[in-house]
């Protein structure tokens, strides 16, 4: 059976896979894009809640994690957010900013994904897809690949690995690039969740399940704080969820790898100092002191919250008129409503992830180039590696700046060969 031939072939069709197939092909070179899933960019369409955050006004260093998070600016430096917003904007994508984050003007992920796929068509970009790469062999001039199940192999000069991480993996990264990267020789940092809702020890979440808050949460590992983040939180029936959550998660699964107790610690009245709800609290209580203590929270916090947060603050006769609680008891409830203490036990699973944290170890890739310190011509983008971002487009950005610069210098260096 013959080889399919090409110059670059790009492993895997996310985003990161989709843009480095774009900028080689825009050079000249000849590009084969495998993909293990049945269509190229299914993550695309679940990026955004379906809107698709492309990237960022406030793309800094600070907001992104790894071993080495400077390792982000040789692409960054290549292909900026400004550079990846006029991009899309000459594919037709309109953008609009939503506090400091980019969307397309349709609201909508599957048009960004139709432009990538238009202009893949128009640059005759070969796609295949249902292949899932299993090694790449280094031979004579080039690599030869094989794909599970196929006796088939496709023969490239330059490879570019982008098969993303851990995270999601019903929209395709399933940790295959890995292997098949460690067989190359190359370090895994190890892979763990990031950007995924975290799950407590508390016996009484069924009965909140469903209750949001506007709200601040920290978290602490071995009772140091890492960081805190304001938002809208939710109570679910295994832990908590929300915006300021993923934003916290990776610290809190970090810590949870390294084995420390982690804790996260909820304000339920962050534009309150601790004596102002005091005062607001007495305040309550003095317009009609023969209420019942649950009944007089009702109209200030969510009902289903009321008896939990009493009884947690040790309040055994939850209807007592207000004028029969204890001064201790005043300040149990006032600590629950200001630093509410809960123990985390681990994160939701990868399936819910938006994110992995770890990936190809930073010190084995050039920065400028994205290409394998150990392996010439072979190529890193994306996910895959060890870099990873806060929620608010950042992700995207290194997909599209990290795709746009190892297409870049896989052409490059391929097309200039062939002039000699
Ligand atoms: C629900 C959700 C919402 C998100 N929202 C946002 C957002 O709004 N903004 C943002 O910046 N980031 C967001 N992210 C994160 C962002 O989507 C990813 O970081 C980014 O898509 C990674 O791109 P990638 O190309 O490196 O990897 P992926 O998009 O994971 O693509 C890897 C591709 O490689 C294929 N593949 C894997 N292994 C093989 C193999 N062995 N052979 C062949 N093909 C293979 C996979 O099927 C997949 O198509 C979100 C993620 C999720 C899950």
């Amino acid at each position: 059976m013959k080889p399919i031939k090409t110059q670059i072939c790009v492993i895997g069709g996310g985003a990161s896979g989709m843009m480095a197939a774009i900028s080689a092909a825009r050079l000249g070179a000849t590009v084969t894009l495998l993909e293990r899933m049945d269509r190229v960019g299914k993550k695309i369409l679940a990026t955004g809640n379906g809107r698709c955050n492309l990237t960022n006004q406030n793309i800094v260093v600070e907001r992104y994690h790894g071993q080495n998070p400077k390792f982000i600016y040789g692409a960054l430096g290549q292909f900026t957010p400004q550079q990846t917003v006029q991009f899309f904007e000459m594919l037709g994508i309109a953008c609009k900013v939503e506090e400091e984050k980019i969307y397309p003007f349709s609201d909508q992920a599957s048009s960004v994904l139709d432009v990538l796929r238009y202009e893949m068509k128009k640059l005759k970009i070969q796609e295949i897809c249902n292949v899932e790469v299993t090694h790449i062999i280094p031979i004579n001039k080039g690599f030869s690949i094989q794909m599970e199940g196929r006796k088939e192999i496709v023969q490239a000069e330059k490879v570019i690995v982008a098969t993303g991480g851990k995270a999601s993996s019903q929209l395709g990264s399933n940790g295959s690039g890995y292997q098949i990267v460690e067989t190359l020789g190359h370090s895994i940092v190890k892979p763990f969740p990031a950007l995924v809702q975290l799950c407590l020890e508390a016996h009484f979440l069924k009965r909140i399940k469903g209750v949001k808050f506007k709200g601040e949460i920290s978290v602490h590992g071995n009772q140091k704080f890492l960081r805190k983040e304001k938002g809208e939180i939710l109570f679910t029936d295994y832990g908590i969820s929300g915006p300021p959550i993923l934003q916290i998660s990776r610290m809190a699964s970090q810590a949870l790898q390294q084995g420390q107790e982690v804790n996260i610690q909820l304000d339920l009245f962050p534009d309150y100092s601790s004596e102002q709800l005091e005062i607001l609290l007495h305040t309550r209580w003095g317009y009609d002191p023969d209420k019942s203590l649950d009944f007089s929270f009702v109209g200030f916090i969510n009902k289903r919250l009321i008896p939990v947060i009493l009884l947690e603050a040790g309040i055994k006769n939850i209807q007592k008129p207000c004028k029969e609680v204890q001064e201790h008891e005043k300040r149990q409830i006032l600590k629950i409503l200001k630093s509410w203490t809960f123990s985390v036990k681990g994160t939701q699973s990868w399936r819910q992830a938006q994110v992995t944290a770890g990936g190809i170890d930073t010190k084995e890739v050039d920065p400028k180039t994205m290409e394998s310190k150990k392996i010439s011509d072979l190529y890193f983008t994306g996910e895959v590696i060890d870099i990873d971002g806060d929620c608010g487009g950042f992700n995207l950005q290194w997909a599209w700046s990290s795709g746009y610069v190892a297409g870049k210098w896989a052409a490059t260096s391929c097309l200039s060969k062939r002039k000699k």
